[in-house]
C-alpha cells in the first residue's frame, strides 16, 4: 500500500460503520484521503471507524444518511462538496442481503433490497458525478457479490440487485470515461462480517470446501483491492469487475 497517494482527495464510503466498508474507509484514510464515513443507523460503530482513522493519523468525518433516499443523498453530498471543495472518490458499499426462497419473497422485501442496493448506488453515483465531471477526475467503486455472476439458491433477489449494480458499473464506465472518471466493481466472495455471521456451521463448511484458498475472506482482503482501484496504479482500469473470493468463482 502506498501511504499518502490520495492526499488532497475526498472520499465517501457508504456503509462504513462496519465490516467491509469500515476496512475500506480505514485503508483510504491511510492512503491520505479525507474519508466521509456513511452509515444508516449505527452511530456508535461509525464513531469507532472514525476513531480508528484518527488514531492512525488519518482524517475523516461522519456522514449519516440512508442511501435509498435520493433527496437526502443530494443534500449531504452537496454539503460535502461545498465544505471540502470536491468529492473525488465514491465507494458504494452499503448493502443489505436477503436469504429467502424466491416464491416466498414479498413485495416489501424486494423493494427494500432494491432501494438500498441498486437505487442507493444510483443515488450516490448521480450525486457524486456532479463534482467529478466538473473536476475531470473521479473514481467510483461499486461493491457487488459473487452471486451476481454465479447465482445461489435462496438469493435470487439479492443476486438481481447486485447484477443490476454490475450492469450500471459497465455502462456508466463507458459514459464517463472521457471525463477521466473510472468506474469499477469489486465482487467479494465469503467475507467475515456481520452479514455472514449468522450462517450455520453446515452451510459454512460447505462453502469452505468450494474455496480453493481454503479460508474465508477478511474485510481487509477486499479493502486492499478497493485501495488499488482508486490509486494511480489503476488509472487505466475502468468498467472491470475484480473478484475477491479465494477462487470460489472463477
Ligand atoms: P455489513 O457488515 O452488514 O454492513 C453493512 C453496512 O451497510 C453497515 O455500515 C450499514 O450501516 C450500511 N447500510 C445498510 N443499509 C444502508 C442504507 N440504506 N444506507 C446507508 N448505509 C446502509 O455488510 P458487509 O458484509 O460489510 O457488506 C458490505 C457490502 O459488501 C455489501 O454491499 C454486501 O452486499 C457486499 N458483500 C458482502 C459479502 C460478505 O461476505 N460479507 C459478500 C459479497 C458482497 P449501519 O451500521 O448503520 O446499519
Amino acid at each position: 500500500m502506498k501511504e499518502g497517494v490520495l492526499r488532497g482527495k475526498v472520499a465517501l464510503v457508504t456503509g462504513a460503520s462496519r465490516g467491509i466498508g469500515r476496512a475500506v474507509a480505514v485503508r483510504l484514510a491511510v492512503m491520505g484521503a479525507f474519508v466521509c464515513i456513511n452509515y444508516k443507523t449505527n452511530e456508535r460503530a461509525a464513531a469507532e471507524t472514525l476513531d480508528v482513522i484518527t488514531r492512525s493519523g488519518g482524517k475523516g468525518d461522519l456522514a449519516p444518511f440512508d442511501v435509498a433516499d435520493g433527496a437526502v443523498v443530494r443534500s449531504v453530498t452537496g454539503a460535502i462538496i461545498r465544505e471540502r471543495g470536491s468529492l473525488d472518490i465514491l465507494v458504494n458499499n452499503a448493502g443489505v442481503t436477503l436469504n429467502t426462497l424466491f416464491v416466498r419473497t414479498g413485495d416489501e422485501e424486494w423493494n427494500a433490497l432494491m432501494d438500498t442496493n441498486l437505487r442507493g448506488t444510483f443515488n450516490c453515483c448521480r450525486a457524486a458525478l456532479r463534482s467529478m465531471q466538473r473536476r475531470r477526475w473521479g473514481r467510483i467503486v461499486n461493491m457487488v457479490s459473487v452471486v451476481a455472476e454465479g447465482g445461489n439458491p435462496g438469493q435470487a433477489c439479492y443476486s438481481a440487485s447486485k447484477a443490476g449494480v454490475l450492469g450500471l458499473t459497465r455502462s456508466l464506465a463507458a459514459e464517463v470515461g472521457s471525463r477521466n472518471i473510472c468506474v469499477n466493481a469489486v465482487s467479494p466472495g465469503f467475507i467475515e462480517t456481520d452479514m455472514t455471521a449468522d450462517l450455520d456451521e453446515k452451510s459454512r463448511s460447505m462453502i469452505l470446501r468450494k474455496i480453493p484458498l481454503g479460508r474465508t475472506g477478511l474485510p481487509e482482503d477486499v479493502a486492499g483491492v478497493v485501495g488499488f482501484l482508486v490509486s494511480p496504479d489503476a488509472d487505466y482500469i475502468t468498467g472491470q469487475v475484480i473478484r475477491v473470493n479465494g477462487g470460489l468463482y472463477m
